[in-house]
């Protein structure tokens, strides 16, 4: 008779060790993490409900209240990606029918759009082309004219490397009932950003951009105004995942704890660290070292004859820069080059960009002088490699 075999062998890689090639990552992100970072991250683990983590869980809220400019008792991270932090904000934000306004930039005011819909809003998206942003007075007319529940804008609009300005919006929002919801995933810490001051209602982030973390916690906000709509809804969020009035208990907005699901206890930890880098430096030297970066960048690739994808420089974003592929050079190649050559990640475009720029991301514990040269260096030998230089 057959023998059985208890213990199927065959999968002989589950007994190797893993392997992790050094890569620098600039590309629109992950940014490589701040070693201290990872070394949080590699502490051991707690309960989740465990008082001295519940403490550093308070910490992170404080971190975040610096990093967002707010006094707001209403900061988390949302136990997941950009995307997560995204669809929270939505599912709580916006009830059936609710109108809102989507100022749709690049991908991101799409995908915006697209999530809004599942959750039965009522759409109005407004469109600029393709490398620029809103001005006040686009989005005036818009929000007079709809009188939306929520408005949608993307500081740092990656697929397109654009930097939408925020001034005047939150008052605008104010004398229209409206809400104003700022994607900032790959903008805080980058770029100044006054929660507070500039009359934002509800924010989400990520935190393996310009806040040197891994991916898989997204800083989040919600302003007093916002918390009001949320208490006020007649019926609860659809998602139960992302129930703020669930995940607040947990993070202690009510001054008290319920467990609504397992906090990742190593990427807060990170993230503790992350926020404790940045409250270090300094928010205002940070914004300045991500702008001196841009400028040497841009230093570099005009002097190979490259040119920025976005035509006015004060659309531009400085923390992921859109770069115009020149006529008859392969992208990928260049791509392909600088990750064979260097182990440097540079990106091609995406959505509305796709196979016509390249974008590089100078982010966080990756914005120095070292990391721009070597971006550059790869751009010069990758269009040499294809005769363009
Ligand atoms: N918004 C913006 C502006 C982004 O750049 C990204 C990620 N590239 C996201 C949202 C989504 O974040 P994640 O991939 O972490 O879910």
């Amino acid at each position: 008779s057959e023998e059985i075999v208890a213990v199927d062998n065959t999968h002989k890689q589950a007994q190797s060790v893993i392997s992790v090639p050094s890569r620098l990552l600039m590309g629109p992100g992950p940014a490589n993490a701040h070693p201290r970072v990872l070394n949080a991250q590699a502490l051991p683990l707690l309960g989740h409900m465990h008082p001295p983590f519940l403490h550093i869980m308070d910490e992170m809220s404080e971190g975040l209240r610096y990093a967002l400019q707010t006094k707001s008792k209403y900061t988390l991270m949302i136990s997941g990606t950009g995307h997560a932090g995204m669809e929270a904000a939505i599912a709580n934000l916006v009830e059936p029918g609710d109108k809102v306004l989507v100022g749709n930039a690049g991908i991101w005011g799409e995908r915006v759009g697209i999530l809004s819909r599942r959750y039965n809003a009522d759409v109005v998206e407004i469109k600029c082309p393709t490398g620029e942003t809103f001005s006040y007075a686009d989005l005036k007319k818009a929000v007079e004219t709809h009188k939306p529940k929520v408005l949608f804008l993307c500081q740092g609009e990656s697929s397109t490397g654009t930097h939408q300005s925020l001034a005047g919006v939150g008052e605008l929002c104010r004398a229209n009932g409206t809400l104003l919801l700022v994607d900032t995933v790959c903008s805080l810490g980058g770029v100044p950003l006054f929660a507070d001051a500039w009359g934002v209602d509800c924010i989400y982030s990520g935190s393996q951009k310009c806040l040197s973390g891994p991916p898989g916690a997204a800083p989040f906000f919600m302003s007093e105004r916002a918390m009001e709509k949320l208490a006020k809804r007649k019926t609860p969020p659809a998602t139960y995942n992302l129930d703020l009035n669930l995940i607040g208990d947990y993070w202690g907005w009510w001054n008290k704890r319920s467990y609504h699901h397992t906090g990742p206890v190593s990427t807060f930890y990170a993230m503790r660290e992350a926020l404790q880098i940045v409250a270090e430096e300094g928010l205002e030297p940070m914004w300045a070292r991500h702008q001196e970066m841009h400028h040497r960048l841009w230093d570099g690739l005009r002097s190979l004859g490259l040119k920025p994808f976005v035509e006015k420089e004060e659309h531009r974003l400085i923390t992921v820069n859109t770069i115009k592929v020149p006529e008859g050079v392969d992208w990928a190649k260049v791509v392909k080059h600088a990750m064979d050559e260097y182990s440097l990640e540079i990106a091609g475009g995406l959505g509305p960009t796709a196979g016509k720029v390249w974008r590089i991301g100078i982010m966080g514990f990756n914005a120095k002088p070292q990391n721009v040269d070597l971006v550059i260096d790869a751009f010069r030998a990758g269009l040499k490699q294809q005769g363009k230089l």
